[in-house]
């Protein structure tokens, strides 16, 4: 059977909770805003009034009243959005065990096995898209697709409070003619590189020359062009397999006793690029790192540390992986050495979530060692664990690479 996915997007969702919270802002150009008693803070969402004065999320405040005098500027609360999310998640889960949150108001639904069940693919999003309007208040733009990336694109599509339909008859006469960054994985700087190639459309990339794509972006560019065809294999994950988490670490027992820092950093760079992976693949972020040391006396000695800005990413989780170490061991007074380290991140939040909280920050950084991270990602994914290793971990002949599953851990405690 063809596949059948759905992904929904709840419309304007910040300042819709906010409008049903408070019915009298339905009629009032309405933003949700990171800091609204300075005047400078950032645009988180918009209601539709405020978007037809031409008000954007990301814009600063005092631009906004300009176009908007009587914009209405509401700090987030993110603990109601969080329970409207859920409520939504739950209308979804009624169709399918298949359903991957991305970010706070945007899930991916696979329905394929569904339609036996409730019908065509098309009432089964009908449905839904009802359901939700009715039991909560909220609208979504839903796209229905045989393929995750053209659903997403099928959302981004329909008008609020619609369903977009891409078919497998007709994805070349709706998405080929499309601007290339309509994609979620054509950012800026890519989009730049595609002019220079004459990529311009979504069909220039899905007709490009594989081999010159891959020469360029290796697996990437594969995988590129599988999107743009809606080839890509990616799967929607099951739900309950990804809510039950509430830390992800990982730990090894070394084949020799470790009695130097050097040695300890190369175990910490080696696990903390393992949790990463984990963090990412799942859809997290962590706020909490910890970092336990076990000697060959086989005591445990362990420090923590909670931080303000989540991450999944492995250089950031060594550091404050290695701050903890400082903290938990100094080669200079033990006379024990190590003979085991366990890492553990937990405080997990949506991946995507954060990145709406944390539009102040200067993200260029980021965004390089993340793109870093997700090119190691795939390459791991396709060929394995062990092809890919930071040059830092070339000469750890003392890391016990086969034995780490052993240590490998889940933990579910509330
Ligand atoms: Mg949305």
């Amino acid at each position: 059977m063809e596949r059948a996915i759905l992904h929904c997007d709840l419309n304007n969702f910040y300042a819709s909770v906010e409008c049903i919270k408070n019915p009298t802002y339905k009629d009032t150009p309405l933003i949700v805003a990171g800091n609204p008693k300075k005047r400078t803070g950032v645009i988180l969402a918009k209601n539709t009034l405020a978007k037809s004065f031409g008000v954007k999320t990301g814009d600063v405040i005092w631009k906004a009243k300009q176009i908007c005098p009587n914009l209405v500027c509401v700090p987030p609360d993110f603990e109601t959005y969080a329970k409207y999310s859920d409520a939504v998640k739950q209308i979804y889960l009624k169709y399918t065990d298949f359903v991957e949150p991305f970010g706070i108001d945007e899930c991916w639904l696979d329905i394929t096995n569904s339609q036996k069940l409730f019908g065509s693919a098309y009432k089964i999003a009908e449905n839904i898209k009802n359901e939700v309007k009715q039991k909560l208040g909220l609208t979504i733009s839903i796209g229905l697709s045989f393929s995750k990336m053209f659903a997403k694109l099928g959302s981004k599509l329909a008008g609020n409070d619609e369903i977009n339909i891409i078919t497998k008859a007709d994805y070349k006469e709706k998405v080929w003619h499309l601007p290339v960054e309509k994609l979620i994985y054509v950012g800026r700087r890519r989009l730049v590189q595609f002019k220079k190639m004459n990529i311009n459309t979504i069909g220039d990339l899905a007709k490009s020359d594989k081999k010159l794509m891959i020469a360029q972006y290796g697996i990437n560019g594969e995988y590129l062009i599988q999107i743009a065809n809606g080839t890509e294999p990616d799967k929607i994950a099951n739900y309950n397999n990804l809510r039950t988490i509430k830390s992800i670490g990982n730990g090894t027992t070394t084949i020799v006793d470790i009695n130097t820092f050097e040695q300890a950093k190369q175990v910490i760079f080696y696990l903390s690029e393992m949790i990463a992976k984990r963090l990412r693949d799942k859809g997290f972020k962590s706020l909490c790192i910890h970092l336990s040391v076990k000697d060959n006396e086989l005591s445990w000695v362990s420090h923590s540390k909670t931080f303000e800005t989540p991450t999944n990413n492995a250089k950031e989780i060594a550091c404050h992986s290695i701050e903890l170490f400082n903290k938990t061991w100094d080669f200079s007074k033990q006379k024990n050495l190590i003979r085991a380290i366990r890492i553990a991140c937990s405080g997990l939040v949506s991946d995507k979530e954060n990145f709406q909280t944390n539009l102040f920050e200067d993200t260029t950084n980021k965004e390089k060692t993340s793109k870093a991270d997700n090119t190691i990602d795939k390459i791991k994914t396709k060929y394995g664990d062990k092809t890919i290793k930071r040059a830092l971990l070339l000469s750890a002949s003392h890391i016990n690479c086969e034995a780490s599953d052993d240590f490998f851990e889940e933990e579910n405690f509330e």
